[in-house]
């Protein structure tokens, strides 16, 4: 296909989700932000492992149990080497395990911030057509239609025309896509034959340092 302008939108969450623990610096539940810090504590054989928490007002720590005493030799050696590193992506894999983390808090918050890196795939000089892909590692809190509207910089209102008129389309394609979160391996499809601003949708569109 040659009128089509195909970009990739690599989204990652800036702020890990952060539970809400009763705080005793501050007196009330309060939420807590990762420090990426692992502390371990090896008693003869065993270990224990948690995830340094702060209190976002105070700073007061709350230490996230991972495991307790657990046999050293039933860890692989990657593992042992990530948790005595804090391996931030061992780390941030935890920070982002919703269901760990609710059982240890009934309130998560989940800061809407992203970072998104913006490549393009295939540019066309005469496209007519956009498709963006979304890849997602962690799910970001973020509906689709705010993440669109804000990287293509152009209004909710116009994307919800687009989509009553047959000219926004996603793959796989379900009702109220739009208001839902954005999904690793979606894809959406814009047809701006008749936008006169369809060049700058598309420079904001391909282009990470616009946003
Ligand atoms: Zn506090």
């Amino acid at each position: 296909m040659c009128n089509i302008l195909q970009v990739r939108w690599t989204i990652s969450p800036k702020t890990s989700p952060q539970p809400w623990i009763a705080c005793s610096g501050c007196g009330s539940p309060r939420p807590f932000r990762s420090s990426g810090k692992i502390r371990l504590n090896a008693n003869g054989k065993r270990l224990d492992a948690w995830l340094i928490y702060k209190c976002i007002d105070c700073d007061k720590t709350w230490n996230r149990t991972l495991f307790e005493r657990k046999a050293t030799h039933d860890l692989a050696p990657s593992t042992l080497e990530a948790l005595q590193r804090s391996d931030p992506d061992w780390v941030r894999a935890r920070e982002f395990d919703l269901d760990g983390l609710k059982r240890k808090a009934k309130r998560i918050d989940e800061p809407p911030d992203v970072v998104i890196r913006k490549e393009a795939l295939q540019a066309p000089i005469d496209w007519t057509m956009l498709e963006i892909g979304i890849a997602v590692v962690f799910a970001p809190n973020l509906r689709l239609d705010r993440l669109l509207a804000s990287e293509l910089a152009i209004s909710r209102s116009r994307l919800q025309a687009l989509g009553d008129g047959g000219k926004l389309k996603a793959y796989p394609d379900h009702s109220a896509f739009l208001r839902r979160r954005a999904k690793d391996g979606a894809r959406i499809v814009l047809d701006l034959s008749d936008a006169t601003d369809r060049q700058a949708i598309g420079e904001a569109a391909a282009d990470s340092e616009r946003s």
